[in-house]
């Protein structure tokens, strides 16, 4: 494993489109800048892609599909599947250190990150070689049916800034083993780890075209990966209004979508519950992952027997949480990716101070004036009615409200437009139970922080998403079934005209 280097004296090269087994230059030789969030200095310059790209990388993608990739044994297949999780694992603290550079995600939150993003290949390369198969229907003694299941074609990826290379590699890792090509179009605003996942796969000696990256924006290289003829499918995360817009896109060709989208999920403190274990999972639910994290608990519930007291631990913790160097192994919040989008979260702190909230922040040093920093910050007297609870911040921000009893904050948790998660804390399992089945939410967690099992299905409800991604539930995205009937007798068939 490579040491960490400090940011300060990375010179990185620019970055261009990985096509067909090549690292090519755009087609337009336009590119866009690439900028660190703690020092808003420029990084490098981004190949910017477009439709001809696209085209290209879609082309290449279905040549491999439909030749040495389509027609590889398994087990072949699988091994480059397991090569991909093992070079990864070489390189994850150089890959780690890329990624807070390029996001500002604190660097003891990536290297998690990377190690689980090794995991996801080896999972789905032994989920694929033990629970892949068909089913059979024997019918009397006249028919058998079975199925099959086959990979679709070029599966087109497309994904956020947030947490990239592990969203990346939770894409790209089922869309491989399970038979497909795949052309990855990443976040504008995090093209570092995206082009190191193109190196490592290009170094586990993929057959060209399997694997693609179009860098570029959303409205151009996006969206004609969307409106692609030959891209069956589109696998999405990001905000509900891109998602919203990217099925408009698709409708045409009926593509199968699987959407992950935006969140402002509710975590609910009874009077009962273990408040030490509660405070730890709230504070890490939403401050971590700089609050960008889609799952993060942005609203809190507190029972009003314990509202006060636990207000003024969440103020002890947010007055003492390590705000800084994302490069620190001890900084627990970085700066927020871009400087749009820390506009966009100062805008919601301003908005809450018009909505009546009570704004109480942390500290951010003073020597860290550069970078898009954004104080941990609890909204205080928050209402269900206020846009800062309604809307997604999407940055280290929580709205706090209280409750009197059970039915009660079932209705307030219930009452946004998203539904991705829910976190439910109380000693009384049978309320737990039944409170976590309540919510309406793809994703439940009852005296829990946010622990995820790959087996499990991950996804979203309402405006949070559409389909499960996770174990089985990728299968069912990932790969066509096809059902073949076989008579084993003369059954009887009409004589129509005889
Ligand atoms: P975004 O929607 O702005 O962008 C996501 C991706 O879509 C980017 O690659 C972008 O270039 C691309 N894109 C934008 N417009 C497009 C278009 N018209 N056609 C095709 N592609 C287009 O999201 P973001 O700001 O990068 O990420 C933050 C959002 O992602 C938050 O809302 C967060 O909750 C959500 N998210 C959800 C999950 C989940 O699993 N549900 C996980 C992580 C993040």
């Amino acid at each position: 494993m490579t040491q960490f280097q400090a940011p300060s004296q990375k010179k990185l090269k620019d970055i261009s489109l990985y096509i067909n087994g090549e690292f090519v230059e755009s087609n337009s030789q336009e590119t866009f800048e690439n900028i660190n969030p703690f020092t808003n200095e420029t990084i490098n310059h981004i190949a910017a892609g477009d439709a001809s790209d696209i085209d290209e990388a879609v082309a290449a993608a279905k040549r491999a599909f439909h030749g040495e990739w389509g027609k590889m044994k398994l087990d072949e297949r699988l091994d480059y599947v397991y090569k991909i999780g093992d070079l990864i694992e070489e390189h994850s603290e150089e890959i780690a250190v890329l990624e807070s550079y390029d996001t500002g995600l604190p660097i003891s939150q990536t290297r998690k990150m990377i190690a689980r993003s090794a995991k996801n290949f080896r999972f789905y390369a032994e989920m694929v070689k033990s629970h892949l198969y068909g089913e059979a229907y024997q019918v009397d003694d006249e028919f058998i049916n079975y199925s099959v299941r086959k990979p679709v074609g070029v599966a087109g990826l497309i994904t956020p800034w947030n947490a990239p290379f592990m969203l990346e590699t939770w894409k790209i890792a089922p869309a491989l083993a399970t038979g497909n090509t795949v052309v990855l179009k990443p976040a504008e605003w995090s093209p570092l780890s995206a082009n190191r996942i193109a190196e490592v796969i290009n170094e586990a000696g993929l057959p060209d075209g399997v694997f693609n990256v179009v860098h570029g924006y959303g409205e151009t290289a996006g969206a004609a990966l969307v409106r692609h003829p030959d891209v069956p499918l589109i696998s999405f995360t990001g905000e509900t209004t891109t998602g919203s817009e990217i099925m408009k896109n698709g409708a045409d060709a009926l593509k199968q979508f699987s959407m992950e989208l935006g969140g402002k999920s509710p975590i609910i403190i009874f009077d009962d519950a273990d408040f030490d274990r509660a405070l730890d999972a709230c504070t890490w639910g939403v401050f971590s992952f700089n609050g960008e994290r889609c799952t993060a608990n942005s609203r809190v519930y507190l029972h009003e027997d314990i509202a006060d007291e636990f207000i003024k631990k969440l103020k002890e913790r947010v007055d003492r949480i390590r705000v800084g160097d994302p490069m620190d192994p001890n900084t627990q919040v970085g700066p927020l990716v871009h400087r749009n989008h820390y506009d966009n979260v100062k805008g919601y702190l301003e908005l809450a101070e018009q909505e009546s909230c009570e704004v109480y922040s942390g500290h951010v040093p003073a020597e860290h004036s550069q970078g898009n920093f954004v104080a941990p910050t609890l909204l205080l007297n928050a209402d269900q009615h206020m846009r800062v609870v309604q809307e997604e911040i999407f940055g280290p921000v929580i709205a706090v409200m209280t409750f009197k009893d059970e039915d009660e904050v079932i209705e307030k948790a219930n009452d946004v437009r998203y539904g991705l998660a829910g976190y439910v804390w109380t000693k009384d399992m049978q309320r737990g139970h039944r409170v976590a089945q309540a919510i309406d939410a793809g994703m439940l967690w009852v005296n829990s922080q946010n622990v995820r099992d790959l087996r499990t299905p991950f996804g979203g409800s309402k405006h949070s998403g559409i389909g499960r991604e996770g174990g089985f539930y990728a299968f069912e995205f990932y790969t066509e079934t096809q059902i073949i009937h076989v008579a084993m007798k003369d059954h009887y068939i009409p004589q129509f005209g005889k």
